[in-house]
């Protein structure tokens, strides 16, 4: 199969469209027939070596992808040769405590596709056939490409994690992002009061498009006091941050009295000095996470299919130039999700 191919760290100039073996599926695999992969930060991190797990060279990235099943392995029954189906990035175990209790997004023993094993830089890929989501049938690949892991996250983010309702007010950094962007279709959903920040008044446009009902420029305003204001003075309910640095210290400023932080990403600064005092005055919660499970990414997946939440697609690129691709989601002027169809 032809895949972008990585034989070690480094640049753009690191990813190279190959021919590689085909993966063959093992009992209880299913081979999948890519159809449209995702564009990461973390595809970025990986390549550059700074993820934080070096990959098995030579190595395809590439942590979500659609397309069809192809091919099954020994002893698969619940799939057909064709079923339209996209693979959950956490390659759960199935059997551990957490798996049996249905939260087999922090498996205690998972790989992770893309990263430990060969992901969605391919034509093909093979995973665990438990580890499968149904397409609807209202969704082509790229909408379930662009769907699934930034609602799925935000989901779980805002909904599991940050426990936001009707009627709270929330801060959803980073509108631009592919989860910035799915935060504040979510938090519409859920019928609160929205803030997000991006770095363009060009973005915040966008963001009030899909539903936010303010927008601060980071570029030109402090989030923390900027939300007060839009408050009057009581802070937000819940915050979203997938940013980090001195956007998630703006975001603890932002919060109200009991107020939920949950952080999801930090491109913008791993280490951050927190102010204790005003965590503990202020009631605050921080929560961390970034893992769906597969039962909200179907939820989503059905959401998105009836047309309740909209994948947002920025540009499709062909698979043998996901260093455009790559480059492109570098320069941070991208809304929404970059696609690669091989
Ligand atoms: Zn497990």
């Amino acid at each position: 199969m032809k895949a972008i191919v990585l034989h070690g760290a480094g640049g753009g100039q690191m990813l190279r469209y190959e021919d590689v073996p085909t993966p063959e599926p093992g009992p209880g695999e299913v081979l999948v027939r890519v159809r449209a992969a995702g564009v990461n930060h973390c595809d970025i991190d990986l390549r550059n070596g700074t993820f934080g797990v070096t990959p098995n060279y030579p190595h395809v990235m590439g942590v979500d992808a659609a397309g069809e099943v192809a091919k099954l392995g020994p002893g698969v029954t619940q799939w057909r040769i064709g079923e339209r189906v996209a693979p959950h990035f956490v390659l759960s175990c199935g059997v551990c405590a957490n798996c049996l209790r249905g939260a087999e997004n922090i498996c205690l023993k998972f790989d992770v596709l893309g990263v430990t094993q060969w992901g969605g830089y391919g034509e093909y890929l093979k995973v665990g056939a438990h580890h499968l989501v149904r397409i609807p049938d209202a969704l082509d690949f790229d909408q379930a490409v662009s769907a699934y892991v930034p609602f799925a996250t935000a989901w779980e983010a805002l909904i599991t994690v940050g426990k936001l309702t009707a009627g709270e007010t929330v801060l959803v950094n980073a509108a631009g992002s592919g989860v910035g962007s799915a935060g504040i279709q979510i938090a519409k959903l859920a019928g609160a009061q929205i803030i997000t920040t991006a770095g363009s008044d060009e973005k915040i446009i966008k963001a009030k498009a899909l539903g936010a009902d303010h927008g601060i420029n980071y570029t030109t305003k402090k989030i923390g006091d900027e939300v007060l204001k839009l408050t009057g003075g009581r802070g937000v309910d819940c915050a979203l941050d997938m940013v980090g640095g001195d956007t998630l210290k703006q975001s603890i400023h932002a919060l109200a009295q009991g107020g939920r932080l949950v952080t999801v990403g930090a491109h913008g600064g791993e280490v951050v000095e927190i102010d204790l005092i005003e965590l503990f005055r202020k009631h605050v919660s921080i929560h961390g996470c970034g893992r769906s499970t597969k039962a909200i990414a179907a939820q989503v997946l059905q959401l998105a299919a009836e047309g309740k939440l909209k994948p947002i697609i920025h540009q499709r690129f062909a698979l043998k130039d996901a260093a455009k691709a790559q480059a492109l989601l570098e320069s941070r002027t991208v809304f929404g999700r970059l696609v690669l169809n091989p």
